[in-house]
């Protein structure tokens, strides 16, 4: 298998988002100064929630992912 199909294959849950086709801003960083409760609302019934969150974690993203927020670690200090 290439490279290309294995990053195509590991990238494949991305298909089933509940979050697709959705507005994004919903899910970015101006969402965290707003409410974020419409973005957790369709986070809770993906069905790839756990891809999701796995994703989010290793790539340390930032925005609503997975139901959850995340801020880029030089912030987290700041708490
Ligand atoms: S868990 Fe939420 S952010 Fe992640 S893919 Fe599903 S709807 Fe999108």
């Amino acid at each position: 298998m290439t490279g290309r199909k294995v990053i195509e294959r590991q990238r494949a849950w991305v298909n089933h988002a509940a979050c697709r086709d959705s507005d994004p801003t919903l899910f970015f960083p101006d969402a965290l100064r707003g409410g974020t409760k419409k973005a957790e609302r369709i986070c809770v019934h993906c069905p790839v929630i756990a891809e999701c969150n796995t994703y989010a974690t290793e790539g340390q993203e930032e925005g609503i992912w997975a139901g959850k927020r995340r801020y880029p670690s030089h912030k987290k200090s700041l708490r």
